[in-house]
Formats: C-alpha cells, structure tokens, sequence
C-alpha cells in the first residue's frame, strides 16, 4: 500500500489530534469521528513519517495503531516518551484485549498519558466517547490546554518574575461533614496593570518549556507564604495545598529547599500537601520516588491532583507515599449525568479507603453536587459553589 499522508484542513484550526494507522481507511474514519468530537484531525499512514510530523505540530490527541509494517506503535510510543509528550494517546490493535493492556503498561511505564485503547474492528460509538471523553476533560482541566489569550514570551515572564509581579489565589477546601474550611489551594495568578488577571494556563506551560517553573514557584512562594497567617487565621489550623509541576520533581533538593523555606516562616511541613499529577509522577518514577518518600518524611502531605486522568496502575500507587486523592473535576462535573463517572468517583473512593487516603473532589459547582458526594463518602470539597479562588485581600474580608 502506498504511504499516504493528508492534507491540514482548510479550516485555521492547526491540527490538534494525529491518527496514525497503515490503513488508509481507518485513518479516515478515526479523523472523521475526531471532526465530529469537535477535534481538527491529521492523518498518517507512513508511521516513519511520524518523527517529522509530531514535532512540526501541536497535537494534544494521538490515535496510534499498533500494528504497523514500517514503525510499530511501541516503538512510536518509546519515541514519545523520549520526546517527553504529553499528548492523551488512544491505542488500536486488531490483536486481543491482553496485547493492548500489555502495551498499555508498558506505556505508563514511560509516563505516558494513555486514556483509552480501542480493539478493531470498533465501532464509531466506541471511539466517539473516547475522544468526546478528552474534549471534555481538555476544557474542563481549568483550560490546561487552552490556547493562551495573548502569547506570552519566556524573557517577559522572566522580567515579570524578577519584578516579583506573580502571586497566589487561594481557593477553600471544606470538610463536607463538618461544612468548614480546613485549608486552601494556592493557585498562581498574573495580576496586570489595568486590572486584569492573566491565568496558569496562559504562563505555566511558557515557564514549563522554557526551563523557569522551579523559578517561578519559588519566587512566588517565597513572597506568599506571609499569607499562611491569614489562611490560618480564617481557619486556624489549616492545611496549604501547593501545585508542583512534572519537571519539578528531578529536582532532587527540593525536599531541603522547601522544609527551609517553609521553616523561615514557622509553618509546620504537616500543613503544607504538595499536589502532583499521575503523568508528573510517571515520567520518573525512580526520581519521583526518591522525592517524594523525603517530601513524606519530613511531614509534608502528598495528593494526586487530577486523579484518574492519568495511567498510574494501582501497583504504583501503592509504592508511593501518598495521603490524599484529588477526584478530577471532569468527573465530578459529570456526575449526574454519566453513570459512568459515577462508578470512577465511588471507585476511587473505595481505593481510598482501602490504601487509608483522604479524598477531595475539585470543581464543585453546585450545592447537590457537595451533598452527593459527601453521601459518597468524600470527606473534602473544592469548586465555585464552595469558595471561588480568591486574593489574600480577600480571603482576610472572610472574618469580617
Ligand atoms: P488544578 O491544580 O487542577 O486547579 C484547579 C483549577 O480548577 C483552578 O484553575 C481553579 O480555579 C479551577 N476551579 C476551581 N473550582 C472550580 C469549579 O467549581 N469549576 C471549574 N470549572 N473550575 C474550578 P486555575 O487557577 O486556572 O489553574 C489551572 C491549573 O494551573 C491548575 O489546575 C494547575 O495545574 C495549574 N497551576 C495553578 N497554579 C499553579 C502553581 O502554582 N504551580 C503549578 N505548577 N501549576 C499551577
Ligand atoms: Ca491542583
Ligand atoms: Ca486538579
């Protein structure tokens, strides 16, 4: 068969999923699912082509067949990990269900993020919730993935950082049985000079790609965590959950550099948990691991934020030195609505339990839906029916 390759749609939309099959008829029907799930799809059949195509593009989404006679899936996948992408990966295999979780493992074990595998011959419903599934999650990621307002270059968040210009939102985190607040979330934000706020998703990934993000964290906590004595003294006793981001856990002195700094400031490690993803953790276990376990010593409290987006298999999650489960927001945003996520939520709760971990649900958008989940079993909700993320100014207004 002769390797084809589309043409980009017409449309201004750069791809954002790549379909890459020896099949020029499944590459068609995946791509045209893919438009239906509101995805601008690309499509490959020359998978030695891939190298060359993935770097030129920014694709959030791969749809990858396995069996291919040129490049196989696995050895796509090994490419992948070391071009360290970060794309959701759907796999495809017309071999049995065991050769696809298989590969599955195999995956998780570079760190990849794979959301689903399909066995051909699929049908089109199959696949269509698959990615319906990503669209969700994507927009309901707070905006991970959005496209960023304005493009924001790493020499002015440079200056920006220099100038001490970044600071912290705080978002309540409350005790569903008890209905009180016992701790935060800091969540970064970009104040402007006409009044506006720029969001994580417009300057994270910039200070991730350009090498500031350690930087970055460490600048704003150390002109933040004044701000402890605030929380503390709205909800004395309370907990500081900070977001750390994949690249930071290589960092191998961040177990001392953080206990320090925390300790200028007199806060107990016990009340600061550190949020990591399950892609974060993945992408080095060994490191992660070595990390982690100090992080755990010296008293910090450790959370998998955005639980159940990742591929971490329970036999990982089991080594690590975790206390807390972060229900993603895609989940609980669903929950009336999908039977399913109702599963994944009860599901993750009774993981919980049994590994003897809290649990939070984020992205608690209405009263019913706090209600439901205490009834679940949830011991802590975050979302805008609870607490908006709010300034330090405004938190302090909370006692008043
Ligand atoms: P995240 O850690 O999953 O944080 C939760 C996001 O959900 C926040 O978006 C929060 O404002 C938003 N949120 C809270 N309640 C609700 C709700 O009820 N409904 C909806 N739809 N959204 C809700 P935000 O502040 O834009 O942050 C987005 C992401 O940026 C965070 O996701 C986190 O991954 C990253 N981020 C934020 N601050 C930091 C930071 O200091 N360091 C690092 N590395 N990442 C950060
Ligand atoms: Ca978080
Ligand atoms: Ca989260």
């Amino acid at each position: 068969m002769t390797p084809t390759t589309s043409t980009p749609p017409d449309i201004a939309l750069p791809p954002n999923l790549l379909v890459i099959d020896d099949e020029a008829d499944i590459t068609d029907l995946v791509a045209s699912v893919a438009e239906m799930a509101g995805f601008s799809p690309f499509t490959l059949t020359d998978s030695r082509q891939f190298e060359a195509i993935y770097r030129q593009g920014s694709f959030n989404t791969i749809v990858l067949d396995l069996v291919m006679p040129e490049l196989d899936g696995i050895e796509i996948l090994r490419q992948l990990a070391s071009l360290r992408s970060e794309a959701h990966i759907v796999l495809m295999s017309g071999f049995d269900g065991a050769t696809l979780y298989t590969a599955n493992q195999l995956a998780s074990a570079h760190g990849l993020d794979i959301v689903g595998s399909i066995s051909k011959p699929f049908r089109i419903g199959e696949m269509k919730a698959i990615l319906d599934k990503i669209q969700q999650q994507t927009v309901s990621l707070g905006q991970k993935n959005a496209v960023p307002s304005r493009l924001i270059s790493p020499t002015e968040l440079n200056y920006a950082m220099k100038r001490g210009d970044f600071c912290f939102y705080y978002q309540p985190q409350v005790c569903l049985g008890e209905q009180k607040i016992i701790g935060f979330e800091a969540l970064m934000r970009w104040p402007q000079q006409d009044g506006s706020m720029v969001a994580p998703a417009n300057f994270i990934p910039v200070a991730e790609k350009s090498g500031q993000i350690g930087e970055l964290t460490w600048s704003t906590l150390e002109h933040s965590l004044l701000d402890f004595k605030t929380l503390d003294w709205i909800a004395p006793g309370c907990t500081l959950s900070i977001n750390l981001s994949p690249d930071q856990l290589s960092d191998l002195s961040l177990p001392d550099n953080l206990t320090s700094l925390i300790r200028q400031f007199y806060i107990d490690p016990q009340r600061i948990i550190i949020e990591i993803t399950e892609t974060g953790i993945l992408r080095n276990l060994t490191v992660a691991l070595d990390i982690l376990t100090r992080l755990r010593l010296k008293g910090f409290g450790m959370s998998i934020d955005d639980f159940g987006t990742g591929s971490a298999t329970l036999q990982q999650l089991r080594q690590l030195p975790i206390t807390e489960l972060k229900i993603d927001q895609s989940f609980v945003a669903d929950l009336w609505n999908g039977q399913k996520d109702r599963i994944i939520v009860e599901s993750t709760i009774a993981l919980a339990q049994k590994l003897g971990l809290r649990t939070v649900a984020e992205g608690i958008e209405h009263l019913e839906t706090a209600e439901l989940l205490k009834n679940l079993g949830v011991n802590i909700g975050q979302g805008y029916a609870l607490g908006k993320p709010m300034s330090i100014e405004n938190i302090g207004l909370l006692a008043t």
